[in-house]
């Protein structure tokens, strides 16, 4: 959340929020802090409303500020979602008034064709048939309006999605290759594992490093360098399936997730990761220059069941090491580990 107040007002709030804790006897941790200190500024209604009853109530305690620090401060995603529910809220409020101002209008009809029962002449029709056409003008009138309601709603709700979209997908990647980031990778990893174990299913994972990239960006630039960085990323996403997760896991290193597949064909992919790569020329674009190959080290390691993603982790770590050891531009597997030099 931004704050955007002056010296002044940022002081006054904090001591508020501060006096108000202590009277509260809420410790002031950071996340409580930031609540008290948005309820001091008053920032959001709805926050300010609720805190309010529980403070005059007394009923405010640790827990309760855990919530609404959860509901109301965590994480622009969350202020998305509610905006969605809100306007979908909405959009469920005008369509029942369209139903209200239909019901209305049949009741007007049903009420007509009961006075025509009884009316005697002609004569007496005009006054009904005025009625019954100012009962269908303000009932068409009442549609127009909610129908252009609707559909502000309706272009609302679309334009609310596609933000929730966007947001999730910024979260989520990695922004210099827009491969998954390292928070999915470690999300993937512990999903993966679990629906091994649950399962029974195989399991694999790659840990790629690029060689020598310290002396590639030396010699020829931090930005070449990402170009680098983003070939990398495209080469392994055209080599992996749908249902496999590849992340930039940090700097120049990314990882694989393999879901049902075991060691031997873990070892494939990777080689064909591997030999995608260092078929690729890198060159300059804008001198034309050729700078030569990019090559891989790969470790490839298999879920043992039972075993945590740690350690899971660690097992293809060591792997891609070995593959450094024993000369680079390589895949190496967890057997490969006690047979390389240390
Ligand atoms: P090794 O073959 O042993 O892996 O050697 P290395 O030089 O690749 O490994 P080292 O860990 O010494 O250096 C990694 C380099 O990766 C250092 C840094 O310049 C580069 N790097 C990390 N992140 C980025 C990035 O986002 N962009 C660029 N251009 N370079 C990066
Ligand atoms: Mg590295
Ligand atoms: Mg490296």
């Amino acid at each position: 959340m931004d704050y955007d107040e002056s010296l002044d007002t940022a002081v006054e709030r904090a001591r508020s929020a501060l006096k108000l804790m202590e009277k509260s006897r809420i410790p002031p941790t950071p996340k409580n802090f930031e609540l008290f200190y948005s309820y001091a500024g008053n920032r959001i209604p709805d926050l300010q409303w609720m805190m309010k009853r529980m403070l005059e109530a007394g009923q405010i305690t640790e827990a309760a500020c855990t919530l609404l620090h959860e509901r109301f401060i965590d994480g622009a995603l969350k202020e998305e979602q509610r905006k969605v529910s809100d306007t979908l809220e909405q959009a469920a409020k005008h369509i029942e008034s369209v139903n209200e101002g239909a019901a209305k209008y049949g009741q007007a009809l049903e009420d007509f064709s009961g006075r025509l029962g009884t009316v005697a002449g002609q004569k007496d029709l005009a006054p009904t048939l005025e009625f019954i056409f100012a009962e269908t003008r303000a009932m068409a009138a009442v549609n127009r309006e909610l129908e252009g309601r609707l559909q502000s709603s309706v272009n609302e709700i679309a334009q609310l999605r596609q933000n929730l979209a966007e947001t999730r997908k910024e979260a989520a990647t990695d922004p210099l290759t827009g491969i998954a980031n390292r928070k999915v990778f470690d999300e993937g990893l512990r999903s993966a594992t679990t629906d091994a174990r649950r399962d029974t299913a195989w399991l694999s994972l790659l840990v790629i490093d690029i060689d020598h990239f310290k002396a590639f960006n030396d010699r020829y630039g931090h930005q070449l360098g990402d170009q680098v960085l983003k070939l990398v990323a495209k080469c392994v996403t055209e080599c992996i399936r749908k249902e496999d997760l590849a992340a930039r896991f940090g700097g120049e290193e990314f990882c694989v997730i393999l879901p049902g597949v075991r060691l031997a064909d873990g070892v494939k992919i990777a080689e064909s990761i591997r030999r995608r790569v260092a078929s690729r020329k890198i060159t300059n674009r804008r001198t034309g220059e050729v700078l030569g190959n990019i090559t891989l080290s790969i470790g490839v390691a298999e879920y043992t069941l039972g075993e945590s993603e740690a350690d899971f982790l660690r097992h293809a770590d060591e792997a891609m090491y070995a593959a450094k050891r024993t000369g680079r531009n390589k895949v190496a597997t967890q057997e490969d580990v006690a047979r390389a030099p240390a």
